[in-house]
């Protein structure tokens, strides 16, 4: 069996966003996809650790912004490598707007958004699959959608070498943390990006 079948499944890239109780929140999914046509339903899969997954088991509800070619890094620093625990992401943040369900959605880099009412909930373990039926959507430029490996090649800043000075690092394949030691432990979770240790690569110079 070969593990790297799973690079060349497709993914795209997005901005879940909730609210409940006064509190909005975002974060960036890779897990969106439509499943039923009538009606029209789509699945995500938010991992648990994720203060706006809490947001959309409350609310019921969540938009999808559909992340293009045109979306900046920045964004991704913005809504993935940090917490809605900790941080208010919508603080002074402005390339956003309110749909019609109440909820954010994000302008910036975005090509669409989806307005979707949650149906069913599958408790898988670390992620919850929501299924959920779609009320509203619109599209907000013609620019293509961004896939996963499309990020990783053209968004993604390319990383610095780091100074190792002929010591081991392990370097993050998400964000570019970088792990000093030579031995990542198998259960190391990014710090930044929250990715596990399978994304990490190591680095001797
Ligand atoms: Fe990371």
């Amino acid at each position: 069996m070969n593990q790297k079948t799973m690079y060349n499944l497709t993914y795209g890239l997005f901005v879940l966003t909730s609210g409940f109780d006064g509190k909005d929140s975002g974060c960036i999914i890779n897990t969106a996809g439509q499943v039923t046509a009538e009606p029209n339903r789509i699945s995500i899969a938010v991992n648990k650790g994720n203060f706006t997954h809490d947001l959309v088991k409350k609310s019921g509800k969540f938009n999808i912004s559909i992340l293009s070619q045109e979306a900046r890094f920045e964004t991704f620093q913005h809504f993935g490598f940090q917490s809605g625990r900790n941080v208010d992401k919508f603080a002074g943040y402005t390339d956003c707007k309110r749909s019609g369900n109440g909820l954010y959605y994000v302008t910036a880099g975005a090509n669409g958004y989806i307005s979707a009412k949650v149906e069913q909930e599958v408790d898988l373990g670390s992620h919850t699959l929501f299924l959920a039926a779609v009320e509203d959507m619109e599209v907000l430029s013609d620019t293509p959608s961004t896939t996963y490996s499309y990020y990783q090649s053209h968004i993604k800043p390319k990383p610095e070498a780091p100074k190792t000075s002929g010591k081991t690092v392990w370097r993050c394949t998400v964000c570019g943390y970088i792990y000093e030691g030579e031995e990542l432990p198998s259960d190391f979770i990014c710090p930044l990006c929250k990715h596990p240790a399978s994304d990490f690569e190591k680095v001797t110079s």
